[in-house]
């Protein structure tokens, strides 16, 4: 997509967003100088789904911005991952928080993390089941180079937002019950929901982080 679009586009974004709402470029698939417009334009964090993309994109960016990690990681990207990424929006089980521990300690670094719940519980999707989340959460903080700061969810495949309605309101009711248990070394800080077709919905819900590739960069 040119130059321009891309900047018209981050900037009607960010005008729309309500304030303490961030905005997440998901920038797979996307060459790096379409990010480094988005950049310029002013976004702030850019999502990764693949580490390779990504490192690629962090030797080629200028400029000053975080990068999440938003994809499916795994096993054997870890070690990268925790080195080139500010925060991991993806972790679903006890097993990739313990190696994303173990690789954070060797470095000497404390990783940032959201739980990424399956609200929708459908099949074959990445994500802890709704139910299973505060005990997943409570076995995170015990890991001393990890730390819970929210909780990300995708909601159903679906092309109408108002069917990932029921699915955003449960997942902010899961924050809220967590935040009230006050978990030690646990802040329920980041809510992530909501992309191109769902953003205005996720935000009536709650989200203050928001995810969006094509309303940015145009359809992949
Ligand atoms: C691609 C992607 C998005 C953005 O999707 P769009 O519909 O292009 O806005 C958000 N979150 C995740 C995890 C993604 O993979």
């Amino acid at each position: 997509m040119s130059d321009v679009r891309i900047k018209r586009n981050v900037e009607r974004l960010l005008n729309d967003l309500p304030a303490g709402v961030q905005l997440v470029a998901a920038a797979k698939t996307r060459k790096s100088d379409e990010i480094q417009q988005a950049v310029d334009a002013g976004v702030m964090i850019i999502g990764e789904n693949y580490v390779q993309e990504a490192v690629a994109a962090i030797n080629a960016v200028n400029g000053k911005v975080k990068w999440h990690f938003i994809g499916h990681l795994q096993k054997n990207k870890i070690k990268k991952a925790v080195e080139i990424f500010d925060l991991i929006e993806t972790v679903d089980s006890i097993e990739l928080a313990r190696e994303i521990n173990t690789r954070c300690s060797e470095i000497g670094k404390i990783m940032p993390v959201l739980i990424e719940i399956n609200s929708a519980r459908e099949l074959r999707k990445y994500g802890v089941f709704p139910e299973r989340v505060t005990e997943l959460i409570r076995q995170i903080a015990l890991l001393t180079n990890i730390k819970v700061r929210g909780l990300m969810t995708m909601g159903p495949v679906s092309c109408d937002p108002e069917e990932a309605r029921p699915y955003f309101a449960e997942t902010k009711k899961i924050f809220d019950e967590v935040k009230s248990k006050g978990v030690s070394d646990v802040e329920m800080k980041y809510l992530s929901m909501g992309m191109t077709d769902s953003y205005r919905v996720a935000i009536e819900e709650g989200a203050n982080i928001v995810r969006i590739g094509t309303k940015i960069f145009g359809e992949r």
